[in-house]
């Protein structure tokens, strides 16, 4: 079975295609459970999210799609929400979601992965950087609110690699992230990006495999075309760890399927 929880639509201002033609994408390459996860709306940022006036817009295009589509492909309704205390809405939090991605693209209210920001990088101590962003990943974690953690080395994306070991860190959040009993993703949008790779790293994947941390798959499409992109090589790599199964969620209840 093939599952992709990450997916984007043009609703967050940032990617292209109708939710639509997302679906008759993921049909097209054999995905059997697909999940949107938009970007959640949010009162910072604002310009690459939807609105909180469009959220009734996207579940109902979900609803209007599962039924529509019900005998190809199962579609779950999710959100890839930041973590960013001061801006994390409680009404978000209540709404019926089938999983929540939790992800840190901010460091204080640097954006480090939006290219409109990345002469910020050289202003910073990339180690710093990188201990700040893994003690956020653990306090994602730490907050209970989230089912899955995206792309854990995401500030990999322009290839500003730490110089120092992180093993501590890292481990500190993966301890963090299975005391929540949450998954981590193996996203390809890394593949797309100057780094050229999956996130995340194949060492932090075989920690969380030696911790017994589940995995998800997710393509963190931004257009149709991005649907399903490098899945032989994530999975290759997820079974090279020694993973055999993969999570998935409904209603936030999570189960394993063989991948
Ligand atoms: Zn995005
Ligand atoms: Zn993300």
């Amino acid at each position: 079975m093939r599952v992709d929880l990450h997916n984007h639509t043009s609703l967050c201002n940032h990617a292209t295609g109708t939710m639509e033609e997302y679906i008759l994408k993921a049909i097209e390459e054999n995905i059997d459970v697909f999940g949107f996860s938009c970007h959640n709306p949010m009162h910072f940022d604002a310009k690459y999210r939807m609105r909180f006036e469009e959220l009734p817009l996207y579940f109902n295009e979900i609803a209007r799609l599962k039924e529509k589509y019900a005998e190809k492909i199962e579609i779950l309704s999710a959100l890839e929400i930041d973590f960013l205390p001061p801006f994390m809405e409680d009404s978000l939090f209540a709404l019926p979601l089938d999983y929540r991605i939790g992800a840190v693209h901010f460091l204080g209210d640097w954006g480090f992965d939006n290219p409109e920001f990345i002469r910020e990088y050289a202003k910073r101590d990339i180690n710093d950087c990188w201990v700040e962003y893994f003690r956020a990943t653990e306090m994602l974690a730490k907050s209970g609110k989230f089912d899955i953690v995206a792309h854990m080395d995401l500030l990999k994306v322009f290839k500003h690699f730490p110089t120092k070991d992180l093993r501590k860190e890292i481990e500190s959040a993966l301890k963090a992230i299975k005391q929540a009993n949450m998954s981590v993703e193996i996203n390809a949008a890394g593949f797309r990006k100057e780094v050229g790779e999956q996130y995340p790293s194949r060492e932090i994947l075989e920690m969380c495999h030696a911790l017994e941390i589940p995995i998800v798959f997710g393509s963190d499409a931004h257009a149709v075309q991005q649907i399903n992109f490098k899945r032989k090589e994530l999975e290759s790599l997820a079974k090279e760890v020694g993973y055999t199964k993969c999570a998935v969620y409904r209603q936030r209840e999570r189960e394993f399927i063989e991948f």
